[in-house]
């Protein structure tokens, strides 16, 4: 697949380019991408099925992420009409080459190696993934209570007849209630956790932390808490609150801490940073209304978009400005179930909200609508390469008019795999700027301490 990202947009670095054609487009299979495993790459959770003539189907490990030259970092996915592909010289070294009539080499790449941590094993045995961390780059995903109960729940039907469809995110495969649930002792409609989720994930975390003393080998440098939604964003705070606790003391203050739950109130906010939280990402998805009634349900439903918006600067006052961040899904509001915007509609839309959010301090980042199995999308649904790179450019706009690169501690060179933000800005300089409100020159924004809570 040759996506000609550059016909559309000459002005644009090379870097950003080419990972957004790896995005969308992805790489063929090469044995060099066998051998990257082979030589020390985390293993990609997916990989390659090499399919023979015979019908047998091989399954090969491939990495999960490389590092382009250092500049960025991108998810690997085998796509075997890509227009591009990885390369092992005799040396060893490896390199990303566009194939096709004119084949060139683009940049050296590396692969991320897996953290020590991955190796540790709780006292009753379960490995880190088990007790609810993931490796994500340099980032660690805690997830102790994947189980979203707006899965759970069903829209009332128009004609009053049975019930109507479960109050999910339209987009959204991950939440359901399911054998990693109950291995992580999360039940179904049950607030309180499993009494040992929190021992078990201070004890990964600890493990996690003691590799910032030994620098030269592969670290997390800051941990994201995540999980399913509850019904009630009250009781939200009660189900994150000793999840945070135990973070905190596993990692001490080596970790930069975000909590990651849906929007609370900003009393909420407080008693989250209070327990040990740096900073808050609540993921308002996307900012037309009529596109968050009609793909996020549960949240407008339970929460509503004011009240998550009001959560939203609430926490800018608990943790201070460029210290909040909010997630939406590029292209919800271009395909049913949202209200198939125009493509200028949408832009617009986006950057409405961009600029109301930058402006409270507040940081938005934008994921390409990513259509999987499980969801209300076909994979034509997804957002055109085209458009996205286009939104990326208005976005960084707005950042760059407002000196406020996307702070670090939400995601870094190291961990923005699937995302573009951190991309603009590193090769535009916009991060070398020194003046975010999330940072101060020099520091390394990913790390504790970072921003005193100043007023907005
Ligand atoms: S709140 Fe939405 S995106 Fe989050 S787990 Fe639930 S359904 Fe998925």
């Amino acid at each position: 697949m040759e996506l000609a990202l550059r016909e559309h947009f000459p002005d644009l670095p090379e870097i950003v380019l080419w990972k957004a054609e790896l995005m969308f487009g992805g790489l063929r299979f090469t044995d060099a991408l066998a051998r990257a495993v082979e030589e020390g790459a985390a293993p990609n959770f997916y990989p390659y099925r090499r399919r023979h003539e015979s019908g047998q189907v091989d399954s090969i490990q491939v990495p999960y992420l490389f590092d382009l030259g250092g500049q960025a970092v991108a998810r690997i996915r085998v796509d075997d009409r890509a227009g591009m592909e990885v390369r092992r010289d005799d040396a060893g070294r490896y390199a990303l080459w566009s194939v096709g009539a004119a084949p060139r080499e683009l940049c050296e790449v590396q692969f991320v190696r897996k953290h020590g941590w991955q190796d540790f094993r709780t006292a009753d045995g379960l490995d880190a993934f088990a007790a609810g961390a993931e490796q994500l780059g340099d980032m660690i995903v805690v997830n102790v209570a994947p189980g979203c109960e707006y899965f759970s729940v069903r829209a009332e039907r128009a004609d009053g007849g049975g019930p109507g469809a479960p109050q999910k995110c339209s987009f959204c495969a991950y939440g359901r209630f399911d054998r990693r649930s109950l291995t992580l002792g999360q039940e179904q409609g049950r607030l309180a956790l499993d009494e040992l989720t929190p021992k078990r994930i201070e004890a990964v975390l600890r493990a996690a932390a003691a590799g910032v003393d030994e620098p030269s080998a592969p670290h997390a440098r800051h941990v994201y808490i995540t999980g399913g939604s509850v019904l009630d964003p009250v009781l939200e705070v009660e189900r994150f609150l000793p999840v945070i606790e135990a973070v905190r003391r596993g990692v001490g203050d080596r970790l930069r801490v975000t909590i990651g739950s849906g929007a609370v109130d900003p009393a909420g906010s407080r008693r989250y940073r209070d327990a040990g939280a740096d900073s808050a990402c609540y993921n308002l998805e996307t900012w037309d209304a009529a596109t968050f009634e009609a793909c996020c349900p549960g949240k407008a439903k339970y929460v509503g978009r004011q009240r998550w918006i009001d959560g939203l600067l609430g926490a800018v006052d608990a943790f201070g400005r460029g210290n909040v961040g909010s997630a939406f899904v590029a292209g919800l509001e271009l395909v049913p179930p949202g209200p198939c915007l125009s493509h200028d509609a949408f832009v617009a839309s986006v950057v409405e909200g961009a600029t109301f959010l930058l402006d409270h301090g507040i940081a938005p980042l934008y994921s390409p609508l990513w259509p999987i199995d499980g969801t209300s999308y076909k994979i034509t649904d997804g957002i055109p390469p085209t458009l996205y790179v286009r939104l990326q450019r208005e976005l960084y706009a707005l950042r760059a008019a407002r000196r406020f690169p996307v702070p670090g501690w939400l995601i870094c060179p190291s961990c923005s795999f699937m995302l573009l933000e951190v991309d603009f800005d590193r090769a535009l300089g916009l991060d070398r700027l020194g003046a975010s409100p999330a940072g101060r020159a020099g520091e390394d924004p990913c790390v504790r301490p970072l921003a005193s809570p100043a007023a907005s």
